[in-house]
């Protein structure tokens, strides 16, 4: 479906709804708001538009379904498969200045936002009432794009995604109406679920403008350990044997060799270069950590762990989690002029080792640079694959490789994307996943965005 470009009266009329100072079509703003982190290329859009409340958001969405502009939400443009590049042109609704927390209801373990907030912030408001949501994707990342793709973190094994903790929602339709969707309540069998419909939807069926958020305590206590093993199979085999005996990990990450050394050579981490699993656990107090422990440290040697670093302070621990959070961005700094595919796929816990090890063997067939990683106790795999953008033979060898991997993963039951979401970046896929369901995908868009405009091009392939 073609987009015309906004026009230049239209965007006066955005002026004159949202007022001047929430509009800009300066050609900054436009490049700002053309690229995410991904290799996929950029593409402007005609304007970008700062809505400050709900009702701005209702005008500009109702003149673009008046007009058929194209309409891209955009929070922190952190995605990695092209999640919120207007590929179409048109207006960006920029949520960054919608970022209020409206309440905190601290005996329900409940909040509302709105959703411009970057979870960051949210974490240090809610610190003081001994609450927080736990998903975390790492980034600078704001509650709206999580909700739009879904987003995870490092403690999904024990918190479940963003999906998971997304109790109702405010959100504008294609045609401007305003919808509340789900209740406060913690469960529900009433109507169909429309807000686990929207979460990981990319706004391509919707925009969120305000989101209760489930929360949760902050643990008593924390137990973080770095394990270092010959071999990431011996790695990968412990994760798993933790997942199956019910060990409970709040976070359980896996690094190779080449990673950690990325990240030694960009932050000067000193640690061993082997393959590596970050681990932490929450528990009631000591005691109750001592003994879950205990088990836990009986996996580590069964699988051959080389060195096990525990009773490691809280400084440390933010210093551990910020280096393999910034594992990425390590990589991309180490290595400039370089662009990085990142492949996401997700398994079943059981199939995660068989599906690193093919990965392994898919990278070095190509020859290409492959950095693993990944929330291991998820079954989510992060393979980097290091690319000169301007060779296109190096191009498409790492789609080979990530081509093979996601096939693999999908014939193993799982998915193409764990929580980077399809983006531009997976729309070839998405068939070999979805099967006839993608025909139903299409219909719940032609309902819910029978003009095409909710940021066009992504999450289904041109049909
Ligand atoms: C270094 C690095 C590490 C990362 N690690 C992780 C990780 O561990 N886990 C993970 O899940 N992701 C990770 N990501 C990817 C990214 O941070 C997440 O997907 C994040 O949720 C994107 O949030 P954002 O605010 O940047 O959203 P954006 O990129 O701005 O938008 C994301 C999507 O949501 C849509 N959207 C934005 N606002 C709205 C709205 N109001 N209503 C409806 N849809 C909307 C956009 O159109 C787009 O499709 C990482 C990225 C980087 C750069």
């Amino acid at each position: 479906m073609a987009h015309p470009p906004v026009t230049p009266e239209d965007v006066q009329r955005l002026k004159t709804m949202i007022g001047p100072d929430h509009v800009s079509t300066g050609p900054s703003n436009l490049d700002l708001h053309s690229r995410d982190e991904s290799y996929h290329p950029p593409r402007r859009p005609d304007v970008v538009v700062w809505p400050q409340c709900t009702e701005h958001v209702v005008a500009a969405v109702r003149l673009a379904a008046d007009k058929g502009y194209a309409v891209t939400p955009w929070c922190a443009g952190t995605s990695l498969e092209g999640n919120p590049i207007p590929v179409a042109g048109g207006i960006v609704l920029d949520f960054t200045e919608m970022n209020r927390v409206l309440e905190i209801r601290p005996d329900d373990l409940q909040v509302d936002v709105e959703v411009g907030i970057q979870y960051r912030e949210l974490n240090d408001q809610l610190r003081r009432h001994g609450l927080f949501f736990p998903p975390d994707p790492g980034a600078w990342a704001c509650l709206g794009g999580m909700i739009g793709n879904n987003a995870s973190g490092v403690r999904t094994v024990a918190y479940g995604a963003t999906r998971d903790c997304v109790l109702g929602l405010e959100v504008v339709t294609a045609d401007g109406q305003v919808l509340r969707l789900g209740s406060r309540a913690i469960k529900s069998s009433s109507g169909y679920d429309l807000v686990r419909l929207l979460v990981g939807s990319e706004g391509t069926l919707g925009i969120v403008t305000r989101a209760t958020l489930r929360l949760r305590g902050l643990p008593p206590e924390v137990l973080t350990v770095v394990a270092t093993f010959p071999t990431v199979a011996a790695a990968c085999a412990a994760v798993g044997d933790m997942i199956r005996y019910g060990l409970n990990p709040a976070a359980l990450e896996l690094m190779d060799a080449a990673v950690v050394a990325e990240i030694n050579r960009d932050r000067d981490m000193g640690l061993d270069e082997k393959p590596m699993l970050f681990l932490e656990f929450h528990n009631v107090n000591d005691a109750a950590l001592e003994s879950q422990y205990e088990m836990v440290a009986g996996v580590l040697d069964e699988h051959g762990a080389v060195r096990v670093d525990r009773g490691i302070g809280a400084e440390e621990r933010t210093r551990l989690w910020e280096a393999r959070h910034g594992a990425l961005e390590s990589i991309k700094r180490n290595h400039p002029g370089r662009s990085v595919l990142l492949v996401d796929a997700c398994v079943p816990i059981s199939r995660y080792a068989d599906m690193v090890d093919r990965a392994k063997a898919a990278v070095a067939a190509e020859g290409v640079t492959g950095f693993f990683w990944g929330h291991a106790g998820d079954g989510n795999l992060h393979l980097g694959l290091l690319f000169d953008p301007a060779d296109a033979g190096a191009r498409d060898a790492v789609q080979r490789v990530n081509r093979s991997v996601v096939a693999h993963a999908i014939a193993a039951g799982g998915t193409c994307t764990g929580e980077h979401g399809v983006g531009v970046g997976k729309l070839g896929f998405v068939e070999a996943e979805h099967g006839p369901a993608l025909e139903v995908m299409r219909r719940i868009k032609a309902a819910l965005d029978p003009g095409g405009i909710l940021n066009p091009g992504k999450m289904l392939p041109p049909g």
